[in-house]
């Protein structure tokens, strides 16, 4: 069977993740990325068993474990009080229930041993890709230089606000949530066990919420810091803001996150945008991937997970036909009903997280107390149906020309 050779505009995490996929499956990814020197946000990531679970398919996850934080539990705390609401066991449960462990990693680390996987010689950095067309059974992909790309598929996986997109389905801006978020990460030499605990705590408050772990194995603490807000400034989606501005947003929140907030030094402000789910992601040999075709809200903390399945899932539809239109129909087949259930469900959790009444407070509090002594792994997020995914699986037991 000949081999397929793929084209993939963005090396963000998705890109390198297909690229680090494809080469996997021996095809041939070429990596084209606008920025001048590949690399990520100074930010964390949790990084969950449904994308552990790839991350080990792809051979780096004792590279990925090293620079790790292994969180015991998620744990829901009110804003001002710190009561817990909910716990859920991450260390002791995950392997056995999901068969991976939930991991804390900081952005650049996971970029960076994603690109170990990829083959540096097929990659182009400062290069703008300005859209992508389909001619016989070529796709094509043009960049602001005045050079092309032909290839047998080509894939946008450059982000929210895709040009690939653009260039198959029209100009339409993604959707302003009406949430924004202060992110930062703040260096300890040893954790301060004191006032931040070993877990991912999201501290749940009227129009907000916080998130806050542990990142670089344990070295530094990331702070995703959400508030309602009414406008945003549209031209960019990021912007410096200062230890001074995220204290004043937060009065009145848990000493304990005051006393973090007063540690940080750069702070990052975010506007956070996302999409109604897609109905399709595919024109012909070019489709979408990662945030091109699904942007969401941060709050079950799946958007570069689920860059990183559909890379995999991609990546394997492609290596077992030699058909691209056959492997990006199965391909879309497979992924669009899983993001969208995760899009929807993101969204919702910030209505759940934001809760301004104080009866709905109550009841909803209420039910997580339940639920945790149910099953506490169907308490606060309510990610076990996340977590448990398995793609390899699904590529095995769905098989090419199968209904998905
Ligand atoms: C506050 C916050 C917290 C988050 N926390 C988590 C979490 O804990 N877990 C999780 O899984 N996800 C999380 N996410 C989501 C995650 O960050 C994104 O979903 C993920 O990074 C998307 O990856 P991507 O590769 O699809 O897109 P991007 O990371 O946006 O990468 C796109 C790449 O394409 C390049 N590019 C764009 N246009 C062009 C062009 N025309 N030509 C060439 N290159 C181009 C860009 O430079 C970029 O490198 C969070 C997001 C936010 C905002």
């Amino acid at each position: 069977m000949r081999k397929l050779k793929v084209g993939i505009i963005g090396g963000g995490i998705g890109g390198v993740a297909l690229a680090a996929a494809l080469r996997a499956h021996g095809l041939e990814a070429h990596v084209f990325e606008r920025a001048p020197a590949f690399g990520e946000v100074g930010a964390g990531i949790q990084m969950t068993p449904n994308a552990v679970k790839i991350l080990r398919a792809l051979g780096i996850f004792d590279a990925l474990e090293r620079v790790s934080f292994l969180p015991q539990n998620i744990i829901g705390r009110d804003w001002r009080t710190a009561r817990e609401m909910w716990r859920t066991p991450l260390a002791r449960d995950c392997p056995r229930l999901y068969g991976a462990p939930f991991f804390h990693v900081h952005r650049a680390d996971l970029h960076r041993i994603l690109l170990e996987k990829v083959d540096l010689s097929k990659t182009q950095l400062g290069i703008q890709c300005t859209g992508a067309r389909q001619e016989r059974n070529t796709a094509i992909a043009s960049f602001a230089d005045g050079n092309e790309f032909e290839a047998d598929v080509i894939v946008g996986a450059d982000g929210i606000h895709s040009t690939i997109r653009k260039s198959l389905f029209g100009d339409e801006p993604p959707r302003f949530t009406g949430n924004m978020c202060w992110r930062a990460v703040v260096p300890f030499d040893t954790p301060p066990f004191d006032f931040v605990s070993p877990d991912s705590s999201f501290w749940l408050g009227p129009k907000g919420h916080v998130v806050t772990y542990y990142v670089s194995a344990g070295k530094a603490v990331n702070i995703v810091a959400v508030m309602e807000s009414k406008d945003w400034v549209a031209e960019s989606w990021n912007v410096p803001s200062t230890r001074e501005e995220l204290l004043t947003a937060f009065r009145g929140w848990h000493e304990n996150l005051q006393k973090l907030f007063s540690r940080t030094d750069e702070v990052f402000k975010w506007g956070l945008f996302d999409r109604d789910p897609m109905p399709a992601w595919t024109v012909g040999h070019v489709t979408l991937l990662g945030d091109a075709a699904h942007p969401m809200l941060p709050f079950l903390s799946q958007g570069a997970a689920m860059a990183i399945e559909d890379g995999f899932v991609l990546a394997g539809s492609l290596a077992d036909t030699a058909s691209p239109a056959e492997a990006l129909r199965r391909y879309e087949a497979l992924r669009r009903p899983r993001t969208t259930r995760v899009q929807l469900e993101s969204r919702e959790r910030g209505r759940t997280y934001h809760l301004t009444s104080r009866f709905a407070r109550l009841k909803r509090d209420l039910g997580y107390r339940w639920r945790n002594l149910v099953n506490p792994q169907s308490s606060g997020l309510g990610a076990n149906w996340v977590y448990e995914y398995d793609a390899e699986k699904q590529l095995r037991t769905e098989a090419v020309g199968q209904p998905a």
